[in-house]
């Protein structure tokens, strides 16, 4: 095992806990949430930035780290901690995620790159291209950079993630979409099932000390996620992941895949879940058991002006804890985004200052946003995990989101 995963308290109302996994690069505390960095860094902030900020856990993007530097690159500059100079626990996922987003993501008009948020470019679907083909072996698609065809197997994932060298690796599974019936979602989790074990069996070969991940998918169906859940437990796995854009479905599902999952998983593991980054959904998942998230939530609205609210400044389910910085208000609003807020941004500038750099398209904005953003989602876990300990998760949970 090269990583460890201790428990220190059980809510006693719900499958909340807290915790801490220790990595061979420092320790991070449970529930985390995990700052994605896609490109070996966090957009417009540097690894100092992230220190100062308190973040404790990272995650970086194989598949654009295998077009952009490529993974050669990192590996012979030490791995990504010595490349982004941030000697603290890292994951990264697979790939996988994005390349199927190219197909079902065109497709359907969903699935991060082909327009995850709807202010994100393209929503319009385009069914009459393919963008992507899955294969028993893999999944054919295109380098976005060079127009090369790629062919991203259970291997190439795991050799690519060896040569990064994060704590935490993901194994390569077929991500499917929210709009995928019964019979297809089966199909790829026969898919899945299969690539996960050719992950493990590669993984052990290759004698690396890095933890893998495993995935459990199954879409929106009882039977396929308790068969999937079964399965990951039995390859011997050092955490978990939840996967199948769990964010895009409606709440109820959400918490029915979690509701069937994480009791049968092994609570010895800690429980990732894939891409949530939605204050209502934090709370609920980790009182249905998750450990850990992550999303590029913070720091990609703040470039799109919203900037995040706690309740104490406003912040409510209504105006989902967050306003836009350009509105006319703040124009001459001497006030920090959140008064309540101990970030050096809200220390620092007004909201005035910072709705003239934002309309000014200045980078400074960027940058002081991002600290703003990310800094609430700390203190938001921060808060969560005390409220645990204190045994005060649910009492946390209505001053937030109410009951
Ligand atoms: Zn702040």
């Amino acid at each position: 095992m090269s990583i460890s995963f201790s428990i220190g308290k059980k809510d006693k109302k719900t499958r909340a806990r807290a915790g801490i996994v220790k990595t061979p690069h420092g320790s991070f505390q449970t529930p985390a949430f995990v700052t994605v960095g896609t490109l070996a860094t966090v957009r417009a902030l540097s690894s100092q930035d992230l220190l100062d900020l308190g973040v404790e856990v990272a995650l970086a993007n194989t598949y654009h780290l295998h077009f952009r530097p490529g993974e050669e690159v990192v590996k012979k500059m030490g791995g990504l901690h010595k490349f982004m100079n941030f000697n603290k626990p890292l994951f990264t996922d697979s790939g996988g995620f994005q390349a199927f987003s190219l197909g079902f993501g065109m497709e359907h008009g969903t699935g991060k790159i082909g327009g995850f948020f709807p202010d994100e470019g393209f929503t319009k679907p385009q069914p009459e291209k393919k963008w992507a083909h899955v294969d028993d072996n893999g999944v054919h698609f295109k380098n976005p950079i060079t127009g090369d065809k790629v062919h991203l197997t259970p291997q190439l994932s795991m050799k690519i993630q060896h040569d990064l060298g994060a704590d935490m690796i993901l194994a390569f599974d077929e991500c499917t979409s929210p709009l995928h019936d019964y019979d297809y979602t089966k199909k790829a989790l026969e898919r899945t099932n299969k690539w996960e074990k050719e992950c493990v069996l590669y993984h052990k070969k290759s004698k690396s000390k890095q933890a893998l991940i495993g995935i459990t998918q199954g879409g929106v169906f009882k039977d396929l996620r308790e068969e999937s859940t079964k399965i990951v437990n039995e390859l011997g796995f050092e955490g978990f992941a939840i996967g199948g854009n769990l964010g895009d479905k409606s709440k109820t599902q959400m918490h029915d895949v979690l509701d069937w999952t994480i009791p049968l998983l092994d609570r010895g593991k800690f429980v990732h879940l894939l891409g949530i980054g939605v204050v209502e959904d934090i709370f609920n998942s980790v009182e249905r058991g998750i450990d850990t998230f992550d999303c590029v939530t913070p720091t990609r609205l703040a470039r799109h002006g919203y900037l995040f609210l706690t309740p104490k400044a406003g912040g409510s389910r209504e105006n989902k804890y967050r306003m836009s910085i350009k509105n006319k208000e703040n124009k001459e609003s001497k006030k920090p985004i959140d008064s309540s807020c101990s970030c050096s941004t809200c220390k620092t500038y007004s909201r005035a200052y910072l709705r003239h750099l934002f309309l000014a398209n200045e980078l400074t904005y960027f940058r002081l946003a991002s600290i703003h953003n990310l800094h609430f989602f700390l203190e938001l876990m921060r808060n969560i995990r005390n409220s645990i300990n204190d045994g005060k998760f649910l009492r946390l949970k209505k001053e937030w989101v109410g009951n």
